[in-house]
């Protein structure tokens, strides 16, 4: 096995045995770029640092028995949404295509600190809109299990960047499902913590309320090496929660005997390729060979998540990207006659198609003769889904359901087609409007070799029992997963 395609906490164990080197572990993975990332484009920008010298240390460190962090000298690519301290950060829009922020967001200071190495931003949906990396101002991303279909979306250069394995993990963001499809999609873990659990500073934001940072990584291990990383209060975002971060490492490797594991009856799987209901399936015989109690639970509005998510994202985005004017951020039209004409030329200019279209819905919905039939009627939605959810986790311990009805498709199917698109997200908005955390595990392959992977939720700041869970699963799974073609 090649170096790159373990997971950060075997590589950490065979370091500290002596068996490897840092500095073959970054060699690795600099290799590996070279020789995949002009087939896959995973990145929008990459580090015009190599890292050889830091990792040369962190050995040095590690010859004289010095106690060092796991992610230290471990190579991580950063979805190109967080703020990155002198480094480009585009969001994949021609608007911020020449930002340079001056400042580093939380979740990736953290990262820094514990001493991982930045590979390089990871391309992404504009402004995290979108579910298959085709909207980005800087051309596509493919998927490494077959190059003409998406990595998924929004987070698909990271998704595509950890799979291929251009970096042993990554960051990405997960607004109704951005972290969790692209995982699925591209075979790796993606976990989205409760709203509030990482802070939200210095990410580009979308949908304020629904924004979360969470890991991309290879195993359930390494997704709770990098929560336990990330997470934690901010006082510079206000929505980020002031509780105990509890120490993830000691829910792994735990029975799941006698859990109470939901299935959602209303959750309408005819929607679904009939492989991704096979592999679903045999996912929940999986749990409960492992001892888990599957329990027939009722979500009578789950159906209605994604014409609620689609109204109030939209509605957020309308108001955060107001930012973007020709003035303050990004890029100013040049030929111009007016301060109008410039406000309108540049956003003209440097919004995308889908982008310009959220902001329209947004507008809209928001509008005086509109708001109470849309966007107050959307929350009002939403606060029944929170309420449903709320009442499931009275009765059992975590839902499963598929991240997505179809396995990765191919470029092109679906960019014409934006409400099938948004359909697809009909798995993993729901936890985005309750606020509740969820992870994406490998489930299976495809006939075509093709990922699918398997969705586990809980409530508020269970992250430990959605890892305990996790976990369990995917040691019982064992899948062996076929050799990737690049
Ligand atoms: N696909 C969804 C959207 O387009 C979710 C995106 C995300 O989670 N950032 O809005």
């Amino acid at each position: 096995m090649n170096l790159y395609e373990l997971p950060i906490h075997n590589l950490h164990q065979k370091r500290l045995s002596g068996e490897v080197t840092t500095v073959e572990i970054v060699q690795s993975i600099l290799k590996r770029l070279e020789n995949v990332e002009e087939k896959l484009h995973s990145f929008i920008t990459l580090s015009e640092d190599r890292h050889l010298d830091l990792a040369e240390k962190i050995d040095h460190k590690i010859s004289q028995k010095e106690l060092i962090h796991s992610l230290e000298g471990m190579p991580i690519a950063i979805k190109d949404i967080f703020s990155t301290k002198g480094i480009r950060t585009t969001c994949a829009s021609r608007f911020l295509e020449n930002y340079v922020p001056p400042f580093e967001s939380t979740a990736t200071e953290k990262l820094k600190e514990a001493g991982s190495l930045l590979v390089g931003k990871t391309n992404m949906d504009e402004f995290a809109m979108g579910s298959s990396t085709e909207n980005s101002a800087f051309g596509v991303t493919r998927n490494p299990w077959n190059v003409d279909r998406v990595p998924g979306g929004s987070s698909g250069g990271s998704a595509s960047a950890v799979s291929s394995g251009q970096s042993l993990a990554a960051l990405g963001t997960d607004t109704g499902g951005s972290i969790r499809q692209p995982a699925s999609f591209t075979g790796i873990v993606g976990l989205k913590p409760t709203y509030g659990r990482v802070s939200r500073w210095g990410m580009v934001a979308f949908a304020s309320s629904f924004d979360q940072a969470g890991p991309m990584t290879r195993d359930v291990e390494d997704a709770a090496i990098l929560l336990q990383t990330i997470a934690g209060y901010d006082s510079r975002d206000a929505t980020s929660l002031e509780v105990d971060i509890p120490d993830y490492s000691q829910f792994l490797n735990q029975s799941i005997k006698g859990m109470k594991i939901g299935v959602i009856k209303e959750l309408d799987l005819s929607s679904c390729d009939s492989e991704v209901v096979r592999i679903f399936q045999h996912n929940i015989e999986v749990l409960k060979d492992a001892g888990a109690e599957i329990v027939e639970i009722s979500m009578p509005n789950i159906s209605d998540a994604v014409a609620t998510y689609y109204v109030i994202a939209p509605c957020e985005a309308s108001s955060n990207l107001g930012r973007y004017d020709g003035v303050r951020y990004g890029q100013r039209a040049k030929e111009i006659s007016g301060l109008l004409d410039m406000y309108e030329k540049s956003r003209d200019e440097g919004f995308g198609k889908e982008v310009k279209m959220r902001i329209l819905i947004g507008t809209f919905a928001l509008s005086a003769g509109y708001y109470d039939a849309y966007y107050l009627k959307a929350q009002k939605v939403q606060n029944l889904i929170r309420s449903q959810y709320h009442q499931a986790f009275q009765a059992v311990d975590a839902i499963a359901t598929p991240v997505a009805p179809t396995a990765a498709y191919k470029i092109g199917e679906m960019i014409n087609d934006p409400l099938k698109m948004y359909l697809g997200d009909a798995f993993t908005i729901p936890a985005n409007l309750a606020g509740i955390p969820g992870i994406s595990v490998p489930g299976g392959f495809t006939n075509n070799n093709l990922p699918v992977g398997f969705q586990l939720l809980t409530s508020h700041l269970e992250e430990g029992k959605l890892l305990k869970i996790a976990h369990c699963f995917q040691q019982s799974l064992q899948l062996t997963k076929p050799k990737m073609s690049i």
